[in-house]
């Protein structure tokens, strides 16, 4: 007997790690097929093979891990392959539930139903090592119900999406009319300058009231602008919120809402604007987010940007890797394949030889340099000038992947999170000295004459205010309010002029700044107005005669709607009036909550308790606006818009304009 087992040792071990590789290759199948299936998704044909490989790697050791327990438990060979098969498809269903159904690996009841988890194949073990010897009758039957069970715990998911919520609720609109649109100048071509700096706070900039000076040439830029004071990102991260800015479609719309999702040919870009009206275009992005292959590229002529990796941002186990922090290097999801960023000099150096070799014709420009995200490294003296204490070394980035409120951060360590905020200031410091190189070169080109330049940012970034970290987990103001400066050339304005160091009190959104180059270059969209687009110009805000401070162009009673998904859970807000109303659900909870955001911006004390009938109200219009722009949702496929709903999304949307 003994010698039997000892024989068999290199065969059983060979025999765990060929059951793993063949189960690997199988939910690798599974999952490629699943993305290949809908055009909104990253995979391509090709990619069918590397993502096979890559689940077989990574379930192969699980099959000699398999092998090894079964040979401590001396369970019949016969048996093995089943229970290597159940085991690596079990491990693969209890990890993938933790980052899309659970709220995380880390909260209570992950670490339940883990537990719990456990337990079932520990007691199928015992089970089967007290009973050795009737393995034969039970296998099918076993088999059967294992593959049931991972069955139903896969396909869980789907069958929760919160696409469709059942009949609508019943909710009254009020029509936003906006004052008429300025008269029109005489037509120039000017070139345009969209730069969007990734991650960057509008309240850590000096401009917009922060005590440190992180910002000079930023501010300088400012004061020969206009300064929104209040502009809100349609959700909390980079790829969704760079679509809506392209776009001027909330998510929900535009469909590039979760990982490995790409904005699909449908979606009409601002950057397919311009070239379509004779402008070169070009695109530059140390974003891997804002890829090529996420779709951001179309409408330019060239696009320079980071290729993402398929593996890590295109299948459900490179998420789950990717989301928990395993292959992520200090911020970075370097270990795939995804380059680390370039830095902004070398994104504005592109910049820069485009706009020379444009010559006279006119010309549009995307940039998203990404200094301020995550890791925070700057330059030690940009650092040190931001408060870090001289002579010690920089804090280990924060790590946190849930979503608000279904789990929560530690609290930190003062001294922790003071340095990493002078971190990340001191990351902006750097950024602001490279965008005032950019400035005084486009001057030095007479450029400043002819070009609209735009500064945003996609997202905000929260430093622990409501339990968290980074971005995109939340829809509080720290990641949703957002830096917008535009800065006109007085040419365009004739015989008006731009103004010049305003300030715009009002709320404005990142989907208000495509339909507001459109609107100041006076070009069309080649497919005409579409109510799926919900921006309003600002045009009004940019070249009115009145002083420098105007808050009455845009209305405070404009609805402005925030949501991020990490499916199934999503995150809804509704900001009508002067109340902003979160709501955050999952399959297995909802929380909600409301804030005063006039008098409360900070989002500390929930209202929701005290005005159960506005939270009922507010909650009907955010479900109704949702529902609307679900039903005309991009799929990849062109779908026909009834005209009642496109009269309803252009009643419900914030303008019913431009
Ligand atoms: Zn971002």
């Amino acid at each position: 007997m003994t010698s039997a087992t000892a024989d068999a040792r290199p065969s059983l071990i060979l025999r765990g790690l060929v059951a793993g590789i063949g189960a690997g290759a199988f939910v690798g199948l599974l999952d490629a097929s699943r993305a290949l299936g809908s055009a909104n998704e990253l995979i391509q044909p090709h990619d069918a093979i590397p993502v096979v490989l890559f689940y077989a790697a990574w379930f192969a050791p699980c099959g000699i891990v398999a092998a090894l327990v079964a040979r401590r438990f001396s369970w019949p060979f016969r048996m093995l392959d089943l229970v290597i098969a159940l085991g690596s498809a079990w491990f693969f269903v209890v990890a993938w539930a933790n980052v899309t159904v659970l709220p995380g690996f880390l909260s209570g009841l992950s670490i339940t139903v883990d537990l719990v988890a456990a337990a079932a194949v520990i007691a199928l073990g015992v089970v089967r090592y007290r009973a050795p010897g009737e393995d034969r009758p039970h296998t099918g039957r076993w088999a059967l119900l294992g593959a049931a069970s991972a069955l139903i715990a896969f396909l869980m998911p789907f069958a929760v999406s919160d696409r469709d919520d059942g009949p609508p609720p019943q909710a009254a609109w009020a029509p936003s009319p906006y004052g008429p649109d300025g008269g029109r100048q005489k037509l120039t071509r000017p070139n345009v300058l969209l730069y969007v700096v990734d991650t960057l706070r509008h309240d850590h900039l000096s401009s917009y009231g922060y005590a440190k000076p992180t910002s000079p040439e930023v501010d300088a830029f400012a004061a020969d602008a206009t300064r929104f004071e209040d502009c809100r990102a349609a959700t909390s991260w980079t790829k969704p919120s760079v679509a809506s800015l392209m776009t001027s479609m909330m998510p929900s719309t535009h469909a590039c809402v979760e990982h490995r999702e790409v904005l699909v040919p449908e979606a009409e870009t601002v950057a397919e604007v311009f070239r379509v009206a004779g402008w070169r275009t070009a695109g530059f992005s140390d974003n891997p987010f804002v890829t090529r292959e996420f779709g951001f590229a179309q409408g330019f002529d060239s696009f320079d940007g980071t290729r993402p990796s398929v593996l890590t941002m295109g299948t459900l186990l490179g998420k789950g890797l990717f989301m928990t922090g395993i292959f992520s290097v200090a911020g970075n999801p370097a270990g795939l394949g995804v380059r680390d960023e370039r830095g902004c000099k070398v994104i504005h150096k592109g910049l820069l030889d485009f706009v020379d070799a444009s010559g006279d014709k006119p010309w549009f420009a995307y940039v998203q340099a990404m200094e301020p995200h995550l890791p925070y490294e700057p330059s030690i003296d940009d650092a040190v000038a931001m408060g870090f204490p001289q002579g010690e070394r920089f804090a280990a980035p924060p790590r946190f992947t849930g979503m608000l409120p279904f789990m929560q951060a530690p609290e930190p360590d003062p001294a922790y999170k003071a340095k990493i905020i002078a971190q990340y200031d001191g990351e902006i410091r750097g950024w602001s000295r490279q965008f005032g190189v950019v400035i005084e070169e486009l001057r030095k080109r007479g450029r400043l004459a002819d070009t609209v330049i735009v500064l945003a940012s996609d997202h905000g970034e929260e430093f622990h205010e409501h339990g968290g970290w980074t971005h995109g987990h939340s829809l509080h103001r720290e990641v949703m309010q957002v830096p917008l400066v535009i800065r006109l050339p007085d040419a365009l304005c004739w015989p008006s002029v731009p103004s010049r160091g305003r300030v715009v009190e009002g709320t404005a959104t990142l989907l208000d700044i495509a339909p507001t180059l459109v609107d100041l270059c006076q070009i069309r969209y080649p497919r005409g107005e579409e109510a799926t687009r919900v921006g309003r110009t600002l045009r009004p805000e940019l070249v009115s005669s009145e002083g420098k401070k105007v808050s009455k162009f845009i209305p405070s009673t404009r609805p402005i709607l925030g949501e991020v998904t990490v499916s199934p859970m999503a995150l809804r807000s509704l900001k009508d009036g002067r109340w902003m109303l979160l709501r955050s659900s999952s399959p297995l909870q909802t929380f909600r909550s409301l804030y005063d955001d006039v008098s409360d911006p900070r989002h500390m004390h929930d209202k929701i308790e005290d005005h159960p009938a506005e939270t009922r109200e507010i909650e009907a219009k955010l479900d109704e606006f949702f529902r609307r722009l679900s039903s005309v949702a991009l799929t990849g496929h062109e779908r026909a818009i009834d005209p009642e709903t496109a009269e309803e999304l252009k009643r419900l949307g914030y303008t019913g304009g431009k």
